[in-house]
């Protein structure tokens, strides 16, 4: 190292191209090579050398390698900057590429070029002296005088400046800080021309200007643009929010960016309002105070969130529906129970029972208003009414009515919400049921509780029963809110279909109200009195248009609907008004066509032919209307050979008779049985056999053959058709007994009997249950007689009179006389007198 000429660079150097940069000394490039001559310059001399100097080369901007070798050479820039090649990184993707990094050391021009390929080498001089570079700053160097020291005091006063408009927090700009003191001034220029914002062609004007005044004089205007930009920046930044909006909108039309601008601003502004407009919905909510507390921690959250955000909505939504819930809001109760009943007695016909228990139950919350009770539960089949009730509660109350179907619901988070964390999570029906009500106190209708199901996600049953307990309801906490609710003034009334399959622990907390189904007679009463009204008017009808006469109520009833309920004579009535309301509606405007094409000649001047009113619904517009009838009364047809009986079953949906058919052939004695059954009934049909068996001989019953034992090379069918509801329960055990020993004898079963009741080996008949829906089934499916266990005459009386005065009814102890009433003339047995009072004495 030569001191007085400092540190040299290599006489021969080779050049690197470059088209997009400018590499000035003092600052590191990074360049992308990938024309020939430059990849060779890398891979045969920096990649392949092995000394410091085999690192050193000379770029020369602003000059484009051709893209083939053949190529001749352009004319090349004059002055380059030699520098170190400090990483070299290759890559073949997206093709064959270096990339350099390379730290600029000092300018050199170009004395001759030696070679062109395959890369190029030429003669240099170096024009920078480097030793500067090494030497601290000294005072000697920031006194030199005259231009060249005033312009580089201002260079650097300039560059003070800048530095201190920007971050000292950023890493570069405190090391650009630091390096700005220790730097010899000369470099100055170079150093703060590659750092702030230039293009290559002023960087260009600072390489080519050899001499360091020249060198300040071309960098001092771009180190001065760069101070006035940001000076303006941050003005603009500075101005508040109000004035800013006003120069913006002055300018709206022409500048676009300050129009968005102002446009954000006006929405943040909003926003501002919104959450300033919920927090006071918050404090008008008069929730409770935990309530309150959570509600204004994320209203806080809330206000701190950018809108952008996911969960901003989430919260807002949280929020909407805490600032909507009535946490205070309640109807106040106006209960007179004499214009409850009769709101009662007008909205229902029949169900009494049932009217007499709400009332009583109305007229005890009237006395004492915190009651605790247990929840009504009405059971009933479909169609009976049970909803339309709680909604009658709901309005002698005075209260808001909410109805929740549980059909189905298998999740308690559907009871009880989800919690927030989950995406799309809501709260549960019954505080969406709340909010809907917009009251804290309304009749709730948990319409099927007996429909709930089961699953992996939860025992809704179990978050039911929490809702319904008086001592837990008070603060029931659903997940998605978080906080507790208060649920003991809201009136609970469930329905379900049966209470089998009532959650047991549900069931418990319930008075269970039954609905049976309704007799012919009371139809045709609620009918008249409802139904048909009611349809009237949603059809816009009047009784002036329409008018259905009790036979066709009669008859719409027994030949089109088969149910326990009104709900399907509810819609046909439906079907008839849509009929009639069309006719009605053409025969507003009949037009001539129309008149013609009608069966008698058109009358001169009768435009319109309306029909007469009121239209009267007979049976021949009833089958044009509805089609032809639905259900046959089949009873007696079905009992024309032997072996067939008609029982009575109860199901959920209400009473049902049963035909129970059998047949034999000739085989080993097996039984056969089809027709949806349940293992009850199974061991019902494996009873009645056996009994038969052993009263063989007494009743005079043979195999085909005539053999005493009815079994012996026999085979034996029993099919329980219709319906593909399963028939358990015992109490189909009397008529297996019968229709078997029809088959067996050979005799008919009465066309007009059904029977129920559950029979024991020795042929005893024990008391069953659903003896009115099952009575009601019997009647409506026109049967005379009904047999019934003997301990179930006590039933009877719930019957209404009209049902009971049509119905004979033979109450049996033994299977003796439920045969002798089931078979025209009794069914005698040898040694009847015998075994008659030996079995009743065992009762
Ligand atoms: P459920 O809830 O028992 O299935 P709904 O309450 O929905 O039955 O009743 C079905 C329809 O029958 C309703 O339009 C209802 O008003 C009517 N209804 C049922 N029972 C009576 C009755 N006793 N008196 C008047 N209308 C009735």
């Amino acid at each position: 190292m030569a001191s007085g000429d400092g540190i040299q660079i290599p006489s021969r150097l080779p050049l690197l191209l470059s088209h997009e940069g400018v590499l000035l000394p003092g600052s590191t490039v990074r360049f992308t090579v990938d024309s020939p001559r430059n990849m060779h310059l890398v891979s045969q001399r920096l990649l392949k050398g092995t000394s410091l100097k085999s690192t050193i080369i000379g770029v020369i901007p602003n000059t484009r390698d051709p893209d083939h070798d053949t190529d001749d050479l352009p004319t090349l820039h004059k002055i380059g900057t030699a520098g170190i090649a400090v990483q070299v990184v290759g890559s073949n993707w997206p093709k064959p590429h270096y990339t350099l990094l390379i730290t600029g050391l000092c300018r050199f021009s170009v004395s001759s070029l030696l070679k062109e390929r395959p890369f190029v080498l030429a003669e240099v001089e170096q024009l920078d002296k480097l030793e500067h570079y090494t030497t601290p700053v000294t005072e000697g160097a920031t006194a030199k005088g005259g231009e060249l020291g005033e312009l580089s005091h201002k260079f650097y006063q300039a560059a003070v400046q800048l530095l201190g408009m920007l971050d000292m927090s950023v890493p570069v700009v405190a090391k650009f800080r630091r390096l700005l003191d220790s730097l010899p001034r000369e470099t100055l220029p170079d150093v703060v021309a590659s750092m702030i914002r230039t293009s290559n062609k002023e960087k260009l004007q600072v390489l080519d200007a050899l001499t360091l005044e020249e060198r300040f004089k071309k960098a001092l205007p771009m180190l001065t643009r760069q101070i006035e930009g940001l000076t303006l920046l941050q003005k603009t930044r500075k101005i508040s929010p109000e004035k800013e909006k006003r120069v913006l909108s002055v300018r709206k039309g022409g500048a676009l960016r300050g129009r968005r601008f102002n446009l954000e601003e006006e929405a943040e502004d909003e926003d501002g309002d919104d959450t300033a407009v919920l927090e006071k919905k918050v404090h008008a909510a008069k929730m409770p105070e935990a309530a309150l507390r959570v509600c204004l921690k994320e209203l806080k959250r809330l206000k701190k969130m950018p809108q952008s955000m996911p969960e901003f909505s989430l919260t807002r939504n949280y929020l909407d529906l805490m600032v909507e819930l009535p946490w205070s809001k309640s109807t106040k109760d106006c209960l007179d129970i004499q214009a409850a009943r009769t709101l009662l007695d007008n909205d229902h016909y029949a169900m009494d029972k049932l009217k007499r228990r709400v009332l009583e139950y109305l007229a005890v919350r009237q006395l004492k208003a915190s009651l605790k009770g247990p929840i009504l539960c009405f059971v009933g089949p479909p169609g009976v009414g049970k909803t339309s009730v709680g909604r009658s509660i709901a309005r002698t109350l005075g209260r808001g009515f909410h109805r929740i179907a549980l059909g189905g619901v298998c999740d308690q988070s559907d009871i009880r919400g989800h919690r927030r964390t989950y995406v799309g999570s809501m709260p549960g029906r019954i505080i969406n049921g709340l909010k809907t009500v917009a009251v804290n106190n309304p009749v709730i209708l948990l319409d099927e509780v007996d429909k709930l199901g089961k699953s992996l996600q939860g025992d809704p049953a179990a978050a039911l029963l929490e809702v319904l307990d008086p001592e837990q309801n008070h603060s029931f906490t659903d997940h998605y809110l978080n906080v507790a609710f208060d649920l003991s003034q809201v009136l609970f009334i469930a329905t379900a279909n049966t209470t089998a399959t009532i959650p047991p622990a549900l069931l418990d907390r319930m008075e269970v109200l039954q609905v049976p189904g309704y007799t012919q007679e009371e139809k045709v009463e609620i009918a008249h009195r409802h139904l048909i009204p009611n349809q009237l008017e949603q059809h816009g009808l009047t009784p002036q248009q329409l008018h259905i006469p009790q036979d066709s109520t009669q008859d719409i009833i027994s030949s089109y609907t088969r149910e326990a309920g009104v709900r399907s004579l509810e819609r046909k009535f439906g079907a008839i008004c849509r009929a009639v309301a069309v006719k009605v509606a053409e025969g507003h405007r009949v037009t001539v066509t129309d008149a013609s094409t009608s069966e008698r000649p058109p009358l001169q001047g009768d435009k319109a032919a309306p029909p007469e009113m009121p239209i009267v619904i007979d049976h021949v517009a009833l089958k044009d209307i509805l089609g032809p009838p639905l259900f046959e009364m089949e009873v007696s047809e079905r009992l024309t050979l032997p072996g067939v009986a008609v029982g009575l079953a109860w199901t959920p949906l209400g009473g049902e008779i049963l035909f129970v058919e059998a047949s034999r052939m000739e085989g080993e004695g097996q039984l056969t049985l089809t027709g949806q059954l349940g293992d009850v009934m199974k061991e019902s049909a494996h009873l009645a056999i056996s009994w038969l068996r052993a009263n063989a001989k007494t009743y005079q019953l043979t195999n085909m053959g005539g053999g005493p034992d009815p079994l012996e090379g026999t085979d034996i069918h029993l099919h329980f058709p219709a319906g593909a509801v399963t028939k358990d329960g015992p109490s189909a055990g009397v008529t297996i007994v019968t229709c078997l020993a029809s088959l067996f004898s050979g005799r008919l079963v009465r066309s007009d009997v059904a029977m129920t009741g559950e029979i024991t080996l020795r042929g005893l008949v024990l008391p069953v249950g659903g003896i009115k829906d099952k009575v009601l089934a019997a009647h409506r499916a026109g049967v005379k007689r009904v047999i019934l266990p003997k301990r179930n005459q006590k039933d009877l009386e719930e019957l209404p009179a009209n049902v009971t005065a049509d119905l004979d009814f033979v109450t049996a102890a033994n299977l003796d006389e439920v045969l002798n009433a089931a078979f025209d003339g009794g069914f005698p047995g040898i040694a009847s007198s015998h075994t008659q009072p030996q079995l009743t004495s065992k009762l």
